[in-house]
């Protein structure tokens, strides 16, 4: 059976990523976009979610929208019997979603909560190469410029936004994914522009289970070369995953490399678990920033004006 797929919020992630993918994906095919402010020729377009509903027709919905309301559309979808695919993150509160497992569960239907940074190409490498080094100490550094990767995009500065945890959770979702052990915050500052309700920029420290310090800097304002880094200090020397999980160096050695397939991978899977009738929501990366907010010192910075 192929999935019969519609986009909700046709906007920057879903023409850059998700139409292509869903294209080069076997076993599913785009049927239907429900967007307030944008459509797509061939296809029928709605301009709810509501209204897409009542009209019936799909399978699946992948929901690019912003997250403060991708709980309550995923509700609605998984109430009128779709799949689901959650874009990241997955939702504005980690309590919205737990109710949303369960429903899945009753209905018999996929929720996928996707990180798309854990599909780049190397963080499986990395992984696998961690599983077997004693490690010292962790430093991420995950810097970009909001105006070149997020322009006119203000829902990102209102609460639930996220503010530099949008792309700081995607350092979060490789270090859940990479780490040998589980960890957890144990000190964070957050610095909020004095006319957002959304951090800017994020300091955070957090200790593994066996004690191991992990340090993080996430920041909005980098001009110039943009960093999305991890590097790990081993007992066989440093371990470093460079461009978002592109690139992985062992000790200065080219380990692994390749082309930005993230959202082909996501594709895949979303098929994958829906034939095999799984869903698969993995929340430790919101959780992480929860507790960002549960634990973090606040500053106030300069007001940002795009
Ligand atoms: P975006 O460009 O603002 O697109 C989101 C779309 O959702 C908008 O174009 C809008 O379309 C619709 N929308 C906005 N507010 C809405 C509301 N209150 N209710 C219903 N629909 C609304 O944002 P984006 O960059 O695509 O990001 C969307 C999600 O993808 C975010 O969670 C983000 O973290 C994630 N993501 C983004 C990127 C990236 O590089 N941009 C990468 C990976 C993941 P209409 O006005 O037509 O309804």
């Amino acid at each position: 059976m192929t999935i019969r797929l519609a986009i909700v919020g046709l906007g920057k992630i879903a023409r850059d990523q998700h139409l292509a993918s869903i294209a080069a994906t076997p076993g599913i095919t785009l049927t239907a976009i429900a967007s307030r402010n944008a459509s797509l020729p061939g296809l029928a377009n709605f301009a709810t979610l509501d209204a897409l509903l009542a009209a019936g027709g799909i399978d699946a919905v992948a929901l690019c929208t912003p997250p403060q309301v991708r709980a309550g559309q995923a509700a609605a979808a998984l109430a009128a019997g779709l799949h689901v695919l959650l874009e990241k993150p997955p939702a504005d509160t980690v309590s919205a979603l737990l109710p949303l497992e369960a429903a899945a569960r009753q209905a018999g239907r996929t929720l996928f909560a996707t990180w798309h940074s854990r599909f780049a190409p190397a963080v499986a490498p990395a992984r696998a190469l961690l599983a077997g080094r004693a490690i010292r100490a962790v430093r991420v550094a995950w810097k970009e410029d909001v105006r070149v990767w997020h322009p006119g995009q203000g829902w990102i500065w209102e609460p639930g936004g996220l503010g530099v945890f949008d792309p700081g959770i995607n350092a979060l979702s490789i270090l859940t994914a990479i780490l040998p052990r589980p960890f957890h915050l144990t000190r964070a500052e957050l610095s909020f522009p004095e006319n957002c309700a959304s951090p800017i920029a994020a300091e955070l420290a957090f200790a593994d289970t066996a004690g191991v310090p992990i340090e993080a800097e996430f920041d909005f304002r980098q001009t110039g070369p943009q960093s999305w880094d991890i590097a790990v200090d081993t007992d066989a020397g440093e371990v470093l995953l460079q461009k978002g999980g592109r690139i992985l160096t062992d000790d200065g050695k080219l380990v692994s490399g390749g082309p930005d397939e993230e959202y082909n991978a996501i594709y895949r899977r979303f098929v994958d678990l829906v034939s095999r009738g799984e869903s698969d929501m993995d929340l430790t990366p919101l959780q992480h920033v929860a507790d960002a907010f549960l634990l973090g010192r606040r500053r106030v910075v300069a007001p940002f004006i795009e």
